[in-house]
């Protein structure tokens, strides 16, 4: 039993400043970090962090920012053998200007990303035709993540679409009817439906009018309100368990790992979401991406001990 991740890797590039600059202005910044991002990456390192066999299918550019990138997966455990390096795309990056109060400006270059075609499908197809869950996200091509979940459909596995960076055109019907579960935040929601869910019972509302388009189950993630899920098996909506939240970078990509690491382990659609829910709770009580990602340990600590999430 594995999951799958077909989706991308960036290495981001984030300077703290005292404030944002304005444009032709230079500022000097406290300190800087190089880390590994990327939807794709993220939601990789979750799943294994918990404990779940992942088989990662990206690509990385034939370049020096290639080699940080192998060794941060390598340092979570996640294996980088579907990972191809590819000779005439750079790797992805996204330069992060973080000014006061965590307000940032984000530019990507998704670089090797942006070329991932059938040829990586082919590659991970082995891997693709055993895997019980697949994640994929919207930086890399929608025609390859496409045929990925056709592959892990064919053979009755789950597929897990976070459609995310927010997709300004929408998505096609037949992107809604390719996949199984529907993960949108509020403003994700707010472009596939043009308008924006603020409380539990919108989303609830709103994950309803997202299965009427075609999708077979929705999860409407709704940050520290918690979430909204609605599938034909069950509705629910779930409040978000209390934390000191302190960086909410990535919360809903450990959220995404957390699905897909619940569901692998045989949970049904509400209880997974809300562990998954504990999954993004907690991220949000650390500092960056795949680094604030929970452990199985701590996850289990966390749900023996702590209210909500009901
Ligand atoms: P995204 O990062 O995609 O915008 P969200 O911010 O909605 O996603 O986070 C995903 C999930 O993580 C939420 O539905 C919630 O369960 C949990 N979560 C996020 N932020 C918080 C928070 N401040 N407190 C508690 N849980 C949170």
């Amino acid at each position: 039993m594995t999951v799958a991740v077909f989706g991308s890797i960036n290495i981001d590039v984030t300077a703290y400043l005292e404030r944002l600059p304005r444009p032709g202005e230079t500022l000097h910044g406290r300190e800087y970090k190089l880390g590994l991002g990327g939807k794709g990456a993220n939601q990789a390192v979750a799943a294994r962090k918990l404990g779940s066999t992942v088989a990662f299918i990206a690509r990385l550019g034939a370049d020096d920012f290639a080699k940080p990138a192998r060794r941060e997966l390598a340092s979570y455990d996640v294996e980088t053998q579907l990972v191809a390096e590819d000779r005439e795309g750079a790797t992805g990056i996204a330069i992060i200007n973080v000014g006061e109060g965590g307000e940032n400006y984000i530019s990507l270059i998704g670089g090797s990303n942006l070329r991932m075609d059938d040829s990586d499908v082919a590659r991970g197809r082995s891997e693709l035709e055993k895997a019980s869950v697949l994640l994929l996200q919207l930086e890399v091509p929608l025609q390859a993540t496409l045929a990925a979940a056709a592959v892990v459909k064919s053979h009755g596995g789950t597929v897990i679409l976070d459609p995310a960076p927010a997709p300004v055109q929408g998505l096609p019907p037949e992107v809604l009817k390719a996949v199984d579960i529907l993960t949108p935040n509020e403003t994700e929601t707010g472009l596939l439906l043009g308008w924006t869910p603020s409380t539990l019972d919108d989303g609830l509302k709103a994950a309803r009018e997202l299965r009427a388009k075609g999708v077979a189950s929705a999860i409407v993630k709704l940050g520290a309100k918690g979430l909204a899920v609605s599938s034909g098996e069950a509705e629910a909506t779930i409040s978000a368990f209390k934390v000191k939240a302190i960086d909410t970078v990535a919360a809903g990509d450990t959220f995404n790992g957390g699905l897909a690491h619940a569901l692998e382990q045989g949970l049904p659609l509400l209880e997974a979401a809300r562990y998954a829910s504990a999954c993004g709770a907690l991220s949000t009580t650390r500092k960056g991406a795949s680094a604030a990602a929970p452990t199985k340990a701590e996850v289990e600590e966390f749900l023996s001990s702590s209210e909500g999430g009901a």
